[in-house]
């Protein structure tokens, strides 16, 4: 079993709509570890670094203007195949387009709106929560039910 870290964020709209329970329950319910958790309003250096791979595209002013607008909720959470399970319980990027029973099929209907930022591979993984977060921010703790998760 490989243990993995990812990072989601709750975007300015989420928080707003009063999403932040609804969203932070799909993930514990699944069986992931909360391991990070704190509420903040981006700073545009942040949020340009978080999203700097999308520097040259069209959208990125308007979504750094977006992100930096209000408090995000940002979380790690860990598990085994946590990375490329949350991208499935989000669903895709634009929320049209999204799976009914996901995040974004369930909440939202706009691309520029869509609530919810999740790590989309290893090592985005790793800088984005290096980013977010400082390591003593982050949790080590065994859930008591861990052996009804996961096997040996
Ligand atoms: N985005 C947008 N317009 C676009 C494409 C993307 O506003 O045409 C925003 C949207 O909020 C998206 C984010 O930019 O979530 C990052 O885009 P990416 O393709 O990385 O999607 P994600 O990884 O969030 O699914
Ligand atoms: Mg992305």
């Amino acid at each position: 079993m490989t243990v993995e870290r990812t990072f989601i964020a709750v975007k300015p709209d989420g928080v707003q709509r009063g999403l932040v329970g609804e969203i932070l329950r799909r993930f514990e319910r699944k069986g992931f570890k909360l391991i990070g958790l704190k509420q903040l309003t981006p700073t545009r250096e942040l949020a340009e670094e978080h999203y700097g791979v999308h520097r040259e595209r069209p959208f990125f002013k308007g979504l750094v203007d977006f992100i930096t607008s209000g408090p995000v909720v940002a979380m790690v959470f860990e598990g085994d195949g946590v990375i490329v399970s949350a991208r499935k319980l989000i669903g895709a990027t634009k929320p049209l387009e999204a799976e009914p029973g996901t995040i974004r099929g369930d909440l939202a209907i706009n691309i520029g709106r869509n609530v919810i930022h999740g790590s989309d591979g290893p090592d985005t993984a790793c800088f984005e929560i290096g980013l977010w977060f400082n390591s003593s921010e982050l949790v080590t703790w065994n859930p008591s039910d861990q052996m009804w998760r996961v096997e040996d």
